[in-house]
């Protein structure tokens, strides 16, 4: 797909005069920093795995600090994020220890390919610009100073620095009321730069202002660096969506439209379950709250419509019930239903679920997506996503009753849902009722919910942790 330059090794030079000796090694590397401001893109030759692998991975990556953000978690909870996930990106400190150059590759070419499937429109775009800006912050201020300042000198950012002589002028230039008016003094490292270049320091009154100019201490320089970063790839989404129009690749095209359409969320897997020897009654505390309706209604009502019976059906069969044991727990269930009309007019459908009818596919437990937005329920139907589907105040009633008393958590969820972020909604309220809201518990967890099972295992792998922990305490108080 990509072609070879050696303009990054000329860049690399670049940066390896300015650094001195030390950093003599670093001329012939291909990715001499972490950080990357992505301006030249890859050209070398990639496999479709790899295509879809990084891309993949990237994905997840701007996905979890999605909800993450959405879910108010600190800096310092999301600052391994990457790491975490599969996109990690270590220091030239860490050298021995990790693959460097691979690891910088794929962050490259995976920036590009998202950057590509993402510049279609503009709603894309903003929300590509926003979660990329919110990458690179963190992996700028997890940078050590030194490597910080290698990678800016390589990328010609310098703002005009003064001199002690100049603050001292300016100490005169500048009236007592206006050095009052922001929060820095004059023994401060200053940059001079256009004010509107830095709006967000300005509405803080982070810098002085004069003539156009805004003197910014170094201490503000991350504000800098977004802005560079923002404007030049906002630039660069602009002109990928010109490409993008005429982009008639035909093995490229349906990857791009494979990475829109399920938006990082479904990487399937047929290993849904992580539990031995499951039974639907005795896990029913670990059930996503869109189960947990379904199979509230079937044990007050002992029936569940068509789409509501597919829904929780193939769930179960995600947990890990065979088909005999599916059969039995709805036997049981529909309780008030006789043998024959169970066969008749249940028992198929389940089978059915199982791939053992009618075109025998073997169906997989739906995702969140699928739940949130292609089954949505008509009048009288109960299946679907209650973070979607609720009113406001059913909702509002739903959290209670499932334990989430403090009215600050609600008022979180519902917003969440008011902005029609279902699945972050559902991965706070896991958190909460979890008690793993706390920012400062180490257990945060860092992605979004996709997948009801997936919320089901975490739940569980969850409790055992909890369980573990309070032996071990036990263990110590003994
Ligand atoms: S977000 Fe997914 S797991 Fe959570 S309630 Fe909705 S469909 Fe169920």
């Amino acid at each position: 797909m990509f072609s070879s330059t050696d303009t990054n090794n000329k860049r690399a030079l670049a940066s390896s005069n300015i650094r001195g000796d030390r950093y003599e090694v670093k001329r012939h590397q291909k990715y001499p920093h972490a950080l990357n401001f992505y301006s030249v893109p890859p050209t070398e030759e990639i496999t479709i795995d790899e295509f879809e692998g990084f891309a993949f991975d990237r994905l997840q990556v701007l996905k979890a600090l999605e909800g993450a953000i959405l879910r108010n978690k600190s800096e310092e909870d999301i600052k391994d994020i990457d790491k975490k996930l599969s996109l990690p990106l270590h220091s030239d400190d860490a050298a021995k220890a990790y693959p460097l150059e691979e690891e910088r590759r794929k962050d490259h070419i995976s920036h590009f390919i998202l950057r590509l499937a993402y510049s279609r429109t503009v709603d894309l775009r903003n929300w590509f610009l926003k979660y990329e800006c919110a990458l690179f912050k963190l992996r700028f201020i997890r940078e050590n100073k030194e490597e910080r300042l290698a990678f800016l000198n390589n990328e010609n950012i310098r703002w005009k620095n003064l001199s002690q002589a100049e603050r001292e002028l300016m100490r005169e230039k500048f009236t007592k009321e206006e050095s009052n008016a922001c929060s820095i003094t004059y023994d401060d490292e200053l940059f001079e730069i256009d004010f509107e270049k830095v709006p967000d320091l300005v509405a803080k009154r982070a810098v002085y202002i004069k003539e156009g100019k805004a003197y910014v201490p170094t201490t503000e320089q991350i504000s800098l660096v977004m802005y560079e970063f923002r404007q030049r790839l906002a630039k660069a989404l602009e002109l990928a969506s010109k490409s993008f129009i005429t982009l008639r690749n035909e093995r490229i095209m349906p990857m791009l439209d494979e990475i829109i359409k399920y938006d990082g969320r479904t990487q399937t897997t047929n290993n849904y379950s992580l539990i031995d020897n499951p039974n639907a009654d005795n896990l029913a505390e670990h059930f996503p709250l869109c189960m947990q309706h379904l199979y509230q209604n079937l044990c007050e009502k002992h029936h569940l419509k068509h789409f509501a019976r597919i829904q929780f059906n193939l769930f179960l069969k995600g947990i890990g019930l065979t088909v005999e044991e599916a059969l039995a727990f709805w036997r049981k269930s529909f309780s008030e239903i006789d043998e024959a009309k169970f066969l008749k007019d249940y028992a198929y459908n389940i089978r059915h679920n199982y791939g053992l009818e009618g075109k025998r596919q073997d169906y997989k437990p739906l995702n969140c997506m699928s739940i949130i937005s292609s089954y949505r329920p008509n009048s009288g139907e109960i299946h679907g996503c209650p973070f979607r589907e609720f009113s406001q105040s059913n909702l509002s009633a739903k959290l209670v009753q499932m334990g989430v008393r403090d009215e600050e958590h609600i008022k979180e969820i519902l917003n969440l849902t008011e902005g029609e972020h279902y699945q972050i909604a559902c991965t706070k309220y896991f958190e909460i009722t979890r008690g793993l809201s706390d920012k400062n518990n180490d257990n945060v967890i860092i992605g979004t919910i996709e997948h009801p099972n997936e919320y089901l295992n975490a739940s569980v792998s969850n409790e055992k942790n909890r369980m573990k922990m309070n032996n071990k305490d036990k263990m110590v108080n003994k």
